[in-house]
């Protein structure tokens, strides 16, 4: 068998075997297969495709590549995975909601590039919050109080890391069976009896329309149960930023505000969702009365509460948590004022989370600085009639040199006319 070979035969249009491919991802992790080799695979994998067997082989010698989490208890242990959007901090109420109900969380999270952000980014706004966490540590924090986020280890999943830098330098990233591998790789060496994905569609989203949405989701539904984890994807709307803030501080006050009972209508009901459907998985007990739960850890407070117990564990400090106005602001704001009166018609998620970054709110390069306190509140959101001279938006930064070109943004990104933009819905279909 060679590398040669295996290009060769995919190239071809062939179905590889799982010998074939356990062959090249361990020889490409060890350095024995050069780039060229794996760029060339890669590029015969997006025009060839891989079949439902060959995409769970791929990402299960991705996931064999590194460390497997090992686990001793017999708790059910539930994942959720986002595939990106602007102003998503769902995992925030998600996790918590799951969590007081007895079902542990245990996230392992990476951090924002571009303009959508990155969970552990969010929760490092709140003083002393620490998301470096060892093995040993974040098994015990989940344990104790239920869930734990941390940020992904370096020795998982490395063939995955290798190849997705590669990818992303040879035009291979949009490939589904290479993303869906990619995703359930990392997300399968956590060793979660449940899943659920929530699969972004919109201008904000890494998938722009409904069909391929949907395409992914069902490659990693099959890959999730093809390994033997109950998997759920939910493709939702990332048409418009999700709730009324986008930034790091900002979203986790939005989110605590949300387990205060006082959230966005679509972004609660985005959380109450995904978190019935993991209580779903995790018991087996139906929908409605997934939901019915959920909210009441919400009304009670005992949501809000595990959020703090994990802060707390993770050496943040807790009283923020029920206290946001202890959050630090911006040094500096700018208003967004409508030019006209109408409906807002439309607001472009992606420009939004690019006005965010612009800000300072997110990283243009790995390892880039970040503004924790730099965003956007969003004042009227699509469908709301504003009146000229009424405020759209406010800007935050630490820096009032960014307000100039952030404003440009904001300003393409949001549409008024006359007329009224249809609702759409913010849960648009479920693969099971
Ligand atoms: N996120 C990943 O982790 N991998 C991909 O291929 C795309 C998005």
């Amino acid at each position: 068998m060679t590398a040669c070979e295996i290009i060769k035969n995919k190239r071809d249009g062939k179905e590889l075997s799982t010998e074939q491919i356990k062959f090249f991802v361990d020889g490409y992790t060890r350095g024995e297969i050069p780039d060229y080799q794996a760029s060339a695979l890669c590029m015969a994998i997006y025009f060839s495709n891989m079949s439902e067997r060959e995409t769970l082989d791929l990402t299960l010698a991705m996931r064999d590549s590194g460390m497997v989490l090992s686990r001793e208890d017999n708790d059910i242990r539930v994942d959720k995975h986002s595939t990106g959007g602007v102003g998503d901090k769902t995992t925030l109420v998600v996790a918590p909601v799951v969590a007081s109900l007895g079902v542990k969380v245990a996230k392992m999270s990476g951090r924002g590039l571009g303009h959508t952000g990155g969970t552990l980014d969010k929760l490092e706004s709140i003083e002393g919050m620490n998301v470096d966490l060892s093995i040993e540590k974040f098994n015990s924090i989940v344990e104790k109080v239920g869930f734990a986020i941390a940020s992904q280890t370096q020795s998982l999943a490395p063939a995955d890391k290798k190849l997705y830098a590669l990818r992303d330098v040879t035009a291979t990233v949009d490939s589904i069976p290479l993303i869906a591998s990619s995703i359930m790789s990392k997300k399968l060496a956590t060793c979660d009896d449940c899943i659920a994905l929530d699969v972004k569609v919109g201008s904000g989203a890494f998938m722009k329309d409904e069909q391929s949405a949907i395409a992914l989701a069902r490659a990693m539904v099959d890959i999730g149960k093809g390994a033997g984890v109950k998997t759920v994807a939910l493709i939702t709307d990332m048409d418009e930023p999700l709730g009324y803030a986008v930034g790091n501080s900002l979203e986790v006050i939005e989110a605590i505000q949300t387990l205060k009972g006082k959230g966005e209508k679509r972004f609660v009901d985005l959380c109450l969702r995904l978190s019935a459907h993991l209580l779903n998985l995790a018991t087996g007990k139906n929908e409605n009365e997934c939901i019915r739960l959920c909210a009441e850890q919400i009304k009670s407070g005992k949501a809000l509460d595990n959020l703090a117990q994990t802060v707390e564990m993770q050496g943040g400090n807790s009283e923020w948590i029920y206290d946001e106005t202890k959050f630090p602001m911006a040094k500096y704001s700018q208003k967004f004022i409508a030019k006209e009166s109408g409906y807002i018609y439309y607001t472009d998620a992606e420009k939004y989370g690019l006005c965010a970054l612009s800000l300072g709110a997110g990283r243009t390069v790995k390892d880039e600085k970040i503004d924790y306190l730099a965003g956007i509140i969003i004042h009227k959101k699509k469908g709301d009639f504003v009146y000229k001279g009424e405020l759209i938006a406010t800007l935050y930064s630490s820096n009032k040199e960014k307000f100039n070109s952030a404003l440009r943004l904001i300003d393409q990104a949001t549409e008024i006319k006359n007329e009224k933009p249809n609702e759409r819905n913010i849960v648009f279909a479920i693969v099971e």
